[in-house]
Order: structure tokens, then sequence, then C-alpha cells
């Protein structure tokens, strides 16, 4: 993710990643009080383009308010900071992550102070048209009552580090969670549609992090004439659907194969997978202009 060269934002100053240091006793490092984003450039024949950067630093600054760490910046100079990193690494297909952390303090009560880093790496654009093999994880979403799901916060991402693990250690690509009731929520790290008769489906939000790349889909689908209905969804849905597909911004849009025992038989390239997948690939490389319309 770095070398000796790299260069990181931190609090208004760009400076070497290997000079910076954060502090052992800060209450994100010790309860996952943090949160974060995970944003994507890309570069297009308009030059490196951020993907919705505004709609990112938004919901950095949402998550934060649904966990009472303050967000004391101003988002433009923020993306116009994410920009200059992007040229000071030379970077051009890049992950972006930026992360609200909190000064130190032991205590289980609002934080001292807070800090942002901005790092970015390069990050090869499409996982390209190898579909997904998933499970049904053991673990389930936490409850929304005990802490905001759709907040990107760090220590949420303790149950998509667990899910995951037990996922790849039992072969499967990725771990498919559902909620506190049962319903279908989201892969560990990317949101989920299925297909059935020409319509796409997805969980509505509550449960689940308020996907960017999903709104975007939700966004093509109007453009592309599709019927795209938010609905809780159930094992059954899954079983009964005629294919189905993951989205976010570092999955991109990628097509599953198979869910445990459920294997989705039609090809994928006949499926609205697939149409989204291109007309997705379309819109972040800026070759069409959906933007009249999104
Ligand atoms: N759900 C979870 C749990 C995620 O971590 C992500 C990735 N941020 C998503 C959904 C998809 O969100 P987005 O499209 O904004 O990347």
């Amino acid at each position: 993710y770095y070398n000796s060269n790299t260069i990181i934002y931190l609090d208004g100053q760009f400076e070497k990643a290997v000079n910076s240091s954060t502090d052992l006793y800060g209450q994100s490092l010790h309860y996952g009080y943090a949160a974060f984003e995970g944003i994507r450039a890309y570069k297009t024949h308009n030059g490196n383009r951020i993907f919705k950067a505004a709609a990112h630093f938004d919901r950095l600054e949402r998550s934060c308010q649904l966990a009472n760490i303050p967000f004391p910046w101003d988002k433009q100079e923020l993306i116009a900071a994410t920009y200059k990193l992007l040229q000071l690494n030379k970077l051009k297909d890049a992950y972006i992550r930026p992360l609200v952390f909190c000064h130190p303090n032991m205590k289980l009560n609002e934080p001292s102070g807070v800090s942002i880093l901005i790092c970015a790496w390069e990050w090869d654009a499409y996982s390209g048209n190898k579909l997904l093999k998933l499970t049904v994880s053991d673990y389930e979403r936490p409850n929304p009552k005990s802490i905001p799901m759709e907040a990107k916060l760090s220590g949420n991402y303790v149950n998509s580090i667990l899910a995951t693990t037990a996922a790849n250690i039992k072969g499967y690509d990725e771990a498919l969670l559902l909620d506190m009731h049962g319903f279908v929520a989201e892969a560990s790290g990317a949101n989920i549609f299925l297909e059935k008769d020409g319509k796409l489906f997805t969980p509505s939000l509550g449960n689940i992090l308020p996907g960017i790349t999903r709104a975007t889909v939700k966004e093509l689908c109007t453009v592309l004439d599709i019927e795209c209905i938010e609905k809780k969804l159930t094992i059954e849905d899954l079983k009964n659907a005629d294919s189905a597909f993951l989205c976010g911004t570092a999955t991109e849009i990628a097509g599953i194969a198979s869910i445990d025992d459920i294997v989705y038989r039609p090809l994928w390239r006949e499926s609205l997978g697939y149409t989204i997948q291109r007309a997705y690939k379309n819109l972040v490389l800026e070759k069409v202009n959906y933007e009249v319309i999104i």
C-alpha cells in the first residue's frame, strides 16, 4: 500500500507515510471508534477523476454525526486535497481511504479531539468477469440498535472480517450476511442485487450500509429503464432469483456464480447485472454522460 516515497494527507499537511505516526493511546486504535470511506479514482479521457467524491465525503460526515465524532473540516477542501494527493503520488486508477480517528482517551466518552488521514494507492479498475462464489455467513450483521449500521465505522468491520475469514476458510470468495431478523442484508463489503423476471431487487435501507454504488445502480436502472425494487429479501428470494450481483466501490459490479448450493444458471452475459456492469464502467470512465440524469 505504501513505500518510502508515499505521501499521505494528515490534518492539512502532506507528508511522507514513513515519517508519520499515530498515538498508541488513541480511542480509535483501542475501541475501533473511527469513521472511514472507500473511494475510487479512475483514469478517464477527461483526466484523473474521483468518482462521486462529494457523496463519499458527505457519507463520511454523516458517519461521524451518527457516532458523535466531530467533523470540523470543509468537504470541498478535502476533495481538493485528495486530488492533490493523487497528483503527488502520481496515481491514476486509485483507491482512496479517508479515515477520521480520535485522539488519546482511554475512557468510553466523547473524543478528546479528531484527526483526518487520507491515503491512496494504485488499484487496477475491474476485477473482470470473474463470478463470485458466496456463502451465507453464520455471522449476522449487527443490530442497528446496537451500532449505527448506516455509518461506515471502523468497529463495524470486525463483523466483516470475521465473516470473510470464515467464508474464505470454507473455500468461498465472499460472505453474505443476514440481518438480525434473518433477511438478506449485504456482503461483508458490498451490497447485493437479485434479478427475477426482468426486474432487480435489493434489500431496503435500515440494516445495511447505504452504498454509493447501490445508489448508482438505482440511477442506472432509471436511465436503462429497468425496474428496481427495494424490499426485504429472504433466502427463498435468493433461491428463486434468476441471477445476482454484488456492488461496491472496490467490488464495482461483480456477478455471483453461486450462493452455497444455489447456482445461478443463465449466462452472466445475458443477465441484467452484466448490462449494469457495462453501464457502470462507461459511467466511471466518463465514456458516456449519464450525468444529465444522475
Ligand atoms: N456494504 C458494506 C458493508 C461495505 O463495506 C461497502 C463498501 N463501502 C458497501 C456495502 C458498498 O458501499 P459503496 O458502494 O459505497 O462502496
